[in-house]
């Protein structure tokens, strides 16, 4: 599924990390986009609740998509203007990155169940293996090149998305810290134009990391 942001987020807080929540645990992602805080829809889906789940959420919205997954997007800087029942498209605005509720400064808080309905810290998914954070919209034309900034350990390219998924088939790799160019994303595998000692090269890599704002 698509990112809830149009622009490039990071991880402020991890899935199920320990602490001073009322189940001990962290039950989504906060996350934080420092250049666009509109959030939106990251699937076609039905608004289920607004502003019911708990005043710890603050100003929040829980909706199902079409796929059966419940997704609760918390902290919004205004109550949402849609209602209980209302269908929703993917990249449909809900509201705006905020600072409501039990919150310590600007995020999205966004968890995911699979589940017919929101019930607290009951059959949690984790949100980073169900959201591309860099999948602004279906369309490839929207996506805009950029920066790709390789992560700590070696990364394998590979010629195709089939090859690349199933980690079969390398045709190269990117060392830590390498830099390239994004040219497109597809099915959660970044197709990148890289140079090696003698020839240019592009291939794609499955790892999330690596782009640059
Ligand atoms: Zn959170």
């Amino acid at each position: 599924m698509r990112s809830p942001f149009n622009r490039p987020s990071v991880q402020t807080t991890p899935f199920k990390k320990v602490g001073g929540w009322k189940c001990g645990y962290h039950t989504g992602v906060d996350r934080v986009c420092s250049t666009d805080k509109t959030i939106v829809a990251i699937a076609n889906g039905t608004v289920q609740r607004v502003n019911d789940c708990g005043s710890s959420y603050g100003n929040h919205i829980v909706y199902r998509t079409s796929d059966g997954i419940v997704v609760l997007c918390a902290h919004l800087a205004e109550k949402p203007t849609v209602k209980a029942g209302e269908t929703i498209q993917a990249g449909q605005k809900l509201g705006v990155m905020g600072n409501t509720g039990n919150s310590t400064g600007p995020h999205l808080h966004i968890e995911l169940q699979k589940a017919a309905q929101w019930r607290y810290a009951e059959n949690l998914l984790d949100p980073n293996h169900y959201i591309d954070w860099y999948l602004f919209s279906e369309s490839e034309e929207e996506f805009m090149e950029r920066t790709w900034k390789n992560g700590a350990t070696k990364e394998q390219v590979y010629q195709t998305v089939a090859d690349c998924k199933e980690k079969r088939r390398s045709i190269g790799y990117l060392s830590p810290g390498e830099k390239a160019t994004c040219t497109a994303v597809t099915d959660g595998c970044y197709l990148l134009l890289y140079r090696t000692a003698t020839t240019q090269k592009c291939g794609f890599v499955s790892y999330h990391g690596g782009i640059v704002l």
